[in-house]
């Protein structure tokens, strides 16, 4: 994909994935506007490294330089006045009765692409980035291709636009998110992921390898061993 002369709208809490879509959207497109959701989410870790994150990238990248901003964030406290899961409550990590786990939070990424897109109908904006991913994941309903391609139908019959949604994680496994980080923003943009992006469903922020977390909880499992495997493949590169 060449630069395109298009304006997006980054989906961006802050956390790991976002990051790297963020870093997606930079090398793909001429400018970059970012939202984020304040949902009511158990921690605020998340919103207040996305601050720090933007500012690394807008001081750290000159490839990137003049390229981000505005940045938007939107309320949606109606997800914590319905409660009820893991992320949005005082409820312990663990799973429903379906099989799904209670971190799933119903409805989350169906609000934020109608709120991102009722906003980038204002900004003129027509690409949508967002981080949903259906691989190596916990098998929330919201993130998979097919609901985003009959979301982005419904968005455009609803709205009579054009927008396009851009998944540039769906099929990638977490190894292939750091990966996708270090092709487009080299060992710079690893660093930056490792000591700033927040991805840990407790917000807990005690230092690893591979970033900081509680170390425990799903959200830190699947990004330490996709770290440990991303690393591995690098070590068998270089050899
Ligand atoms: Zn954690």
């Amino acid at each position: 994909m060449t630069v395109s002369n298009r304006n997006a709208l980054v989906l961006f809490s802050g956390g790991q994935d976002s990051t790297a879509c963020l870093a997606w959207a930079l090398t793909n497109f001429a400018h970059v506007e970012t939202v984020g959701f304040d949902y009511g989410q158990r921690h605020a870790a998340e919103l207040a490294a996305r601050k720090t994150i933007l500012g690394r990238i807008a001081a750290g990248f000159p490839e990137w330089h003049g390229k981000t901003g505005p940045d938007h964030v939107l309320g949606l406290g109606v997800l914590a006045e319905i409660g009820g899961t893991a992320l949005t409550g005082d409820i312990s990590i663990g799973r429903r009765a379906d099989g799904l786990p209670n971190t799933f939070v119903p409805g989350r990424n169906l609000l934020f692409l109608a709120a991102a897109a009722a906003l980038a109908s204002r900004r003129g904006i027509h690409d949508l980035v967002g981080g949903m991913c259906e691989t190596d994941y916990s098998g929330y309903p919201d993130c998979r291709a097919e609901t985003i391609e009959a979301m982005q139908r419904t968005l455009n019959l609803g709205m009579a636009e054009e927008f396009r949604i851009h998944t540039p994680l769906m099929r990638l496994d977490k190894a292939a998110t750091w990966r996708l980080a270090e092709e487009l923003g080299a060992e710079r943009l690893v660093t930056l992921t490792i000591e700033e992006t927040v991805t840990c469903y407790e917000g807990a922020s005690m230092r690893h390898a591979w970033g900081r977390g509680c170390g425990s909880c799903p959200a830190c499992g699947l990004r330490a061993a996709g770290y440990a495997r991303y690393i591995e493949e690098k070590t068998s590169r270089i050899r």
